[in-house]
């Protein structure tokens, strides 16, 4: 149980107020309050995650494009094997850095 302005003595568990540096019960100094980790929260925009991943495993098939709708562009990277296994990783490139573009012209930002 965790109280939100409360703790448990360290020693003899007694409960305490959160910020208590000495238990008043027993006078045994407390550990210092950990900070809680960040919480490592991306919020990565779906739509970039997919069109990465895509590019990533799939991008000589032009599929990031396909799924991008850039059609056009998308066949032809098909059939040169993702523009000769280089055009695909600029493409990479640009989706990582939030540079490419969706069907509507927008940049796919990554959250
Ligand atoms: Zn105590």
């Amino acid at each position: 149980m965790e109280h939100k302005y409360e703790k448990y003595c360290h020693n003899c568990g007694a409960v305490i107020d959160k910020m208590a540096e000495i238990c008043p019960k027993c006078g045994v100094r407390q550990p210092i309050n950990q900070v809680p980790p960040p919480v490592v929260s991306m919020n990565l925009n779906p739509h970039w995650l997919i069109t990465v991943l895509l590019c990533g495993f799939l991008g000589v098939f032009g599929a990031h494009r396909f799924y991008n709708e850039h059609y056009g562009t998308a066949v032809l990277q098909l059939l040169t094997g993702g523009g000769l296994g280089i055009w695909y990783i600029i493409d990479f490139i640009m989706i990582i850095t939030g540079n490419f573009r969706d069907k509507n012209g927008n940049y796919i930002k990554m959250n």
